[in-house]
């Protein structure tokens, strides 16, 4: 017998997993199906993250099955929580987030279906691992490995699995491959604190010196370099270990193993990387190919990264140019089908968080490609999900049912977080852009305090290099004047301004501005290699929640009629208006008017009236306050229209009236609110509360509220954001919201502490004030959404009883209404019923105008602007000809003032471009001299004024321009030989042209 043996056959990754799984089943195993990524009833687990996770009540004796041997293929995600491997993704051979269990397990007997342990399982694994009729590895290249003593609870130590080494030396391995590993962290399982326990086996495959991370080329097992690769771990479940620690045999002993896919995929294709097997390479290559990304070169290429630095800087990190982005690319990929195949979507919270980190990641290395090929589209993720889907879903038919949702989830994600990144991305290389310049000229500006005599060459040196875009000038030139080793030094300090950290403040600006996710920038600045400033973000993200305590605490108060202070010592306004619009007897506590508090209020006279107890909505957190009548206490007849109220302090309502009859203090009356327009304004608020929820969703969570109203005709929010809200993302909020508005659920309002509430996620505008306690929370349940609800509000509003009262909510307007906030108004209801009415009728009336269909309207109305816009140009060109005919005219005009030839006139009929034509053409027809020209225009004056090359150290255009244009209540500006300016007093026109020269007689 041959000592190597070489492989039969190239095993493809499916035909792997299909093998290990027939291998059991002819030995008596159950195939089981692998168990969703999401554990059921296992809230300790954020992910099914081994082969034995569906089986851990069975192993535990909690669960009984009617077979007692199993075999899986089991999907598994490490990323997020104790195993994060994310950050390691894609720069080794084989850390992914995304991987496939293969294993086996035994649960003891049953009647008449003995179970096995260590001697079974241990030949088993060899017999599939090694036999030609199997997977026929190259014995000489494995190891085997047992448990080799350790203490395993405080005074208690277990010996060495000898037990287990004689079982593998049953199976012929030499024993000199067999190797006792003391220790508990490589051979010694436990389920937890408490419970199954035992030692482990492992077998390992020497992939050769090419795998050694360290460089190491002759190296012996069990070095840890790399080079020796564990493929499969068997785990004997041999005691139970209690509270005081103390090990008892188990009476049924287990087994549960643990062979990875990709790994053994790697040994049995022949290659040394798990990203070198057909689970990745195709998946590699459509990446490649979508981006433009030769991986030949890439594999040739040192950087990862490239900045404009004089010399580029290498690092180990940075080998294999752009294949660690496509390696990340497609393990996320596959990791974000199968999460995505098991119902968890991209969320803020908990798993659907841990995906978006995961998607998200993969697409900022998508950008980093775009950036250095300018291929990659949209959308690009979901094409490669839809790959895993084409390749994988034979093992895994849970994906092709999932294939259509895969793609639309992923898209979305894709295009909402370009959106994002877009937008701060930007902003963060600004900031670096500004870093580096800094940078880069108080290096230059330490070389000008060096030898200040050579500060102008210094410049200039610089300035050519940088034109040049070429280094080596200056190189050359620092080298020259101040030696090869300040050179040296020169080069290193400017080549750190690549290296320079972000400041927290700017990425908390980033963040809060522009709602670029913070992990989002921690990778961007792990992937650049600089540092994340983790604590000024952190000292700036509470500066602001300082901030904005102190704005909803020390709200100042409005200044009332100094008659309700003492009121309100003595009473309070009961609110009954979140529960009807009807109530009676109320007694009639105060009377105010100018001249203050009064004992009544006749007939026909207006004022304010306290109330112990209403149904008047009174003003406040932007809903405006309900009209309505007082009635006698029968109800029958009204004694006073109430127009408003509100609240002029705190707990007291006013009710602004005009008597029909004379209310006296003490009177009882009945009150009722106008309710068909407190329904009106009830659609209109629930629907803010829908826009707001809708924006933070859509726009990102850096939107706040910064103001609103909510009145009968329609709604209006302000808030926070930094860019014009693109129609698109307009669309989808109204798409959103009407989604919720379909949804139809109950709205929940409860009262709890200020505390309570802002942790349970209530969003509180800081601009309000609220009491530390009994603060309404108002609640638009809905249990689609991660956290069980849609929003959550600090509210003292009125609101509808269920979200679909509001009919259909209608974006209307979207405007800038100061730096950084954006105002959107809507309607709801009756209200978006008349605006489409509204709308309908509009188009009509065009169309009939236009004489034609409505259809037709929009290529009719196309058709009509640009022939308008091509007679313009006609009459443009005309009005210059005509000007040009004025040439001769006008250069007959020129004067001379101080030997110097100028030209100062009134144009008429002629455009800005027909003027600045005419000043050129003199200007080349005098040779030399100066000309400036007016023109009223529709009203407005425009000016142009030029000077020949030879004048304009004396006479500079644009302080000319500027002179005359004051003179017509204008203002302007330009170069030294060409300046324009506007102005609005036409009648000035005249004499502010012959002004002219004697202005340039002082000039000259
Ligand atoms: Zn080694
Ligand atoms: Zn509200």
């Amino acid at each position: 017998m041959s000592g190597a043996q070489t492989l039969t056959k190239s095993w493809t990754g499916n035909e792997l997993r299909e093998t290990f799984l027939r291998f059991f089943e002819s030995k008596g195993h159950r195939r089981v199906r692998s168990s969703s990524l999401v554990p059921h009833g296992d809230p300790t687990l954020l992910f099914t993250n081994a082969g034995m996770n569906q089986f851990k009540d069975v192993f535990l004796g909690l669960e009984k099955r009617d077979y007692n041997r199993a075999t899986t293929a089991q999907k598994c995600v490490r990323a997020g929580g104790k195993h994060n491997d994310l950050e390691n993704v894609g720069f080794t051979k084989r850390h992914h987030t995304f991987f496939e269990m293969l294993g086996n397990f035994s649960f003891g007997d049953l009647p008449g279906q003995p179970g096995y342990f260590k001697k079974e399982a241990i030949a088993y694994a060899w017999e599939l691992v090694t036999s030609p009729e199997w997977f026929g590895i190259d014995r000489t290249k494995l190891y085997a490995t047992v448990f080799g003593g350790a203490e395993v609870s405080p005074g208690s130590t277990l010996g060495v699995d000898e037990e287990a080494r004689g079982f593998w030396l049953e199976q012929n391995i030499r024993a000199d491959r067999v190797f006792a590993i003391p220790g508990l962290k490589e051979n010694f399982w436990a389920m937890g604190e408490t419970g199954p326990c035992g030692p482990c086996s492992e077998i390992f495959y020497d992939m050769g010196p090419a795998a050694s991370e360290e460089g190491h080329t002759d190296c012996k097992f069990p070095c840890d370099c790399g080079r020796y690769v564990e493929i499969w771990n068997l785990v004997f479940m041999q005691f139970n270990r209690d509270t005081s620690g103390t090990l008892t045999p188990l009476p049924k002993p287990c087994v549960d193993t643990g062979m990875g896919l990709e790994r053994t995929a790697a040994v049995l294709q022949g290659v040394i990387s798990n990203y070198e097997t057909d689970l990745f390479v195709p998946l590699i290559e459509s990446a490649a190919g979508l981006a433009g990304v030769d991986i030949e070169t890439e594999k040739n290429r040192t950087y990862f990264m490239v900045g404009d630095d004089i010399s580029s800087s290498t690092s180990a990190f940075r080998r294999g140019g752009y294949l660690p982005s496509l390696r990340i690319i497609a393990d996320h990929s596959r990791a974000a089908a199968f999460l995505i195949a098991d119902g968890v979507i991209p969320s803020n919270e908990a798993r659907g968080y841990v995906l978006r980190k995961i998607v998200r990641r993969a697409l900022l290395h998508v950008r980093f490609l775009h950036a250095a090929f300018r291929r990659a589209g949209f959308p690009f993720l979901s094409r490669i999900a839809t790959q895993v889907v084409d390749t994988m879903g034979s093992g895994y038919p849970e994906l092709e049912d999932s294939a259509a949702r895969i793609t639309r989830v992923l898209d979305e994600e894709e295009l909402r977080f370009t959106r994002t990144i877009d937008r701060g991305f930007h902003q963060w290389e600004e900031i670096r852009e500004r870093q580096r310049q800094d940078w880069h000229s108080s290096l230059v500006q330490e070389l000008e305090k060096e030898k200040p005599e050579e500060g102008l060459q210094i410049d200039q040196a610089l300035k050519r290099a940088i034109e040049g875009k070429e280094p080596r000038i200056f190189q050359e030139f620092v080298r020259k004047s101040f030696g090869p080793a300040r050179l040296e030094r020169f080069i290193r300090e400017w080549n750190k301004a690549g290296k320079l950290p972000v400041s927290g403040a700017d990425a908390f600006q980033l963040y809060d501005t522009y709602g670029l996710p913070l992990d989002f920038m921690t990778d961007l600045a792990r992937d650049a290699g600089i540092e994340f400033d983790q604590a000024g973000f952190e000292k700036a993200m509470e500066e602001q929640r300082t901030r904005a305590r102190a704005s909803w605490k020390g709200g100042a108060k409005e200044a009332a009629n100094p008659a309700y202070a003492k009121i309100a010592e003595a009473y309070r306004t009961e609110a009954d208006f979140y529960y009807g619009t009807s109530t009676k007897d109320c007694r009639i506590e105060a009377i105010v008017t100018k001249s203050g508090a009064v004992p009544e209020l006749k007939a026909g006279e207006t004022g304010e009236v306290v109330l112990d107890r209403t149904v008047i909505y009174a003003e406040s957190g932007g809903q405006v306050a309900d009209t309505g009548a007082f009635y006698d206490p029968s109800g029958s007849q009204v004694v006073a229209e109430v127009t408003g109220a509100y609240y002029p302090v705190a707990g007291l309502i006013a009710h602004k009236v005009v008597a029909k009859e004379t209310l006296r203090v003490g009177d009882r009356v009945a009150v009722a609110a106008d309710a068909a327009r407190r329904d009106l304004i009830m659609r209109n608020h629930t629907g803010t509360h829908l826009v707001h929820a809708a924006l933070r969703n859509i726009l990102g969570t850096h939107v706040k509220q910064a103001g609103s109203l909510n009145s009968p005709e329609r709604l209006r929010f302000d808030f926070s954001h930094f860019a014009h809200v693109d129609p698109e993302e307009l669309r989808d909020i109204e798409q959103q919201v009407n989604d919720e508005i379909r949804f139809n659920t109950q709205i929940e309002t409860n009262v709890s502490s200020l505390e309570d509430a802002l942790a349970s996620g209530a969003l509180a505008f800081f601009g309000d004030k609220y009491p530390e306690h009994n603060v309404r929370v108002v609640t638009i349940p809905d249990s689609r959404a991660p956290r069980g609800f849609y929003s959550k509000e600090l509210c003292g509003g009125t609101h509808v009883h269920r979200v679909g009262d509001i009919g259909v909510l209608k974006i209307v307007s979207e405007q800038s209404v100061a730096a950084g906030v954006r105002r959107i108004e809507a309607v709801t209801g009756i209200g978006a019923l008349e605006h489409y009415q509204q709308r309908a009728q509009m188009l009509s009336q065009i169309a009939s105008k236009l004489n034609v269909g409505e259809d037709a309207v929009l290529a009719t109305v196309e058709k009509l602007s640009e022939t308008a816009k091509q007679l313009e140009k006609q009459l443009g060109d005309q009005k210059r000809k005509g000007a040009l005919g004025q040439l001769e005219e006008l250069a007959a005009l020129v004067q001379i003032v101080k030997g110097v030839k100028v030209i100062a006139a009134e144009v008429p009929n002629v455009d800005r471009e027909g003027l600045r034509q005419l000043v050129d053409s003199l200007r080349q027809k005098l040779g030399s001299g100066v000309v400036a020209l007016g023109t009223p225009e529709d009203g407005k004056v425009a000016l142009i004024a030029g000077v020949t090359k030879d004048l304009t150290a004396k006479v500079h255009a644009g302080k000319l321009i500027q002179a005359i244009a004051k003179q017509v209540g204008g203002s302007g500006g330009g170069r030294p030989d060409l300046a324009e300016a506007g102005g609005k007093d036409t009648l000035g026109l005249k004499s502010a042209l012959s002004s002219i020269p004697s202005l340039l007689e002082e000039w000259l």
